[in-house]
């Protein structure tokens, strides 16, 4: 079932579940550990961006809003102020304005990669140009693609993308896979000649299980462009919260949903998973932090997620935001 503000004292009764999520199965209050150093992580993420380079224009009930500068503005404060932060992106970065229909994807490919992603996966309007043309703009960056159930056959894609990264800050290791929706009635199948899509939650568990056993991932995020739930039975991030143990974050899109609270669900093996997303076209970043306690046994948990606006809230058309401001999870 899923779970809404989630306070202190829930949190303290359930600090075990940090150990659990780890693979842990004891219930071990994290106050009960003498040893061991905790390192905060700052997790920043997007998704659906839809080729909003600049702010909303005027005009517009958004006007103001947005854009790549201010984004780069709010990441350069926060990363000034955390010492260990990631950017993740959940997809569909392309479409949405004319920068897409002249390049192609050229300037969001390239802005993206200066403002300092760790790690992207791929939306299905990601396609709108052709596996070709996301391949030759894919190549103008560096920061890893991470799709796990994409299969891509002797495409050059298959060199481009990969299931999983593994993003180190030091000592941390952070375990990032990426899960792509059914292409199937979302992208014409011309425009992906070479793509087979692999049910997402087999492809969930095979991560996750390789991320922490293999790897010795401390935490593992899946980046998702399942959207957040349905009303029918179509694979979703509410679904993958609660079907597949192993993961910790799931970072959300395709559904613009603005979730100005941490969505937290319970996994098959009683873990706590936390979904976040977003909304669309820039106009937030997510933001969560989590305390990381690496010792004889490492045990993580969240400290507190936020939709932070980009750009002038004055002129933000949503009305008012109650997510602006950082919310705890505890
Ligand atoms: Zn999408």
């Amino acid at each position: 079932m899923a779970e809404y503000g989630y306070n202190r004292r829930q949190f303290i009764r359930e600090l075990g579940i940090s150990a659990g999520a780890i693979g842990l199965s004891a219930y071990f209050p994290a106050y009960l550990h003498a040893r061991g150093v905790t390192y905060r992580l700052s997790i920043m993420h997007t998704n659906d961006t839809h080729s909003r380079i600049d702010p909303y224009p005027e005009g517009s009930s958004m006007a103001g809003m947005g854009g790549i500068s201010a984004r780069m503005d709010l990441l350069n404060t926060i990363r000034s102020e955390s010492k260990r932060s990631i950017l993740l992106d959940a997809g569909d970065f392309f479409q949405g304005t004319p920068y897409f229909n002249f390049y192609q994807g050229e300037v969001e490919i390239r802005a993206m990669q200066q403002l300092g992603y760790d790690a992207a996966t791929l939306g299905n309007h990601d396609f709108d140009g052709g596996m070709d043309n996301l391949f030759t703009q894919l190549s103008r960056a560096k920061f890893p693609v991470v799709c796990a159930n994409y299969s891509f056959g002797r495409h050059a894609l298959a060199q481009r993308c990969q299931s999983a990264v593994v993003i180190r800050r030091d000592p941390l290791k952070i375990g990032v896979f990426g899960l792509g929706i059914n292409p199937s009635g979302l992208i014409p199948p011309a425009l992906v000649p070479h793509l087979t899509y692999v049910d997402p939650f087999e492809a969930a568990r095979r991560q996750a299980q390789q991320l922490r056993t293999i790897c010795g991932c401390h935490m593992v995020i899946c980046l998702s462009h399942l959207g957040l739930g349905y009303a029918d039975d179509r694979p979703s991030d509410r679904q993958l919260a609660q079907t597949v143990p192993g993961i910790d974050l799931i970072v959300g899109g395709h559904t613009h949903s603005f979730l100005d609270q941490a969505e937290v669900y319970t996994n098959p093996i009683g873990q706590r998973v936390y979904v976040v997303q977003a909304g669309h076209s820039g106009l937030r970043l997510g933001k969560v932090d989590w305390d990381i306690k690496v010792g004889k046994r490492t045990e993580i948990y969240p400290v507190e997620a936020s939709l932070i606006s980009i750009g002038d809230s004055k002129n933000l058309g949503l009305g008012p935001f109650k997510g602006e401001r950082p919310r705890s999870l505890c």
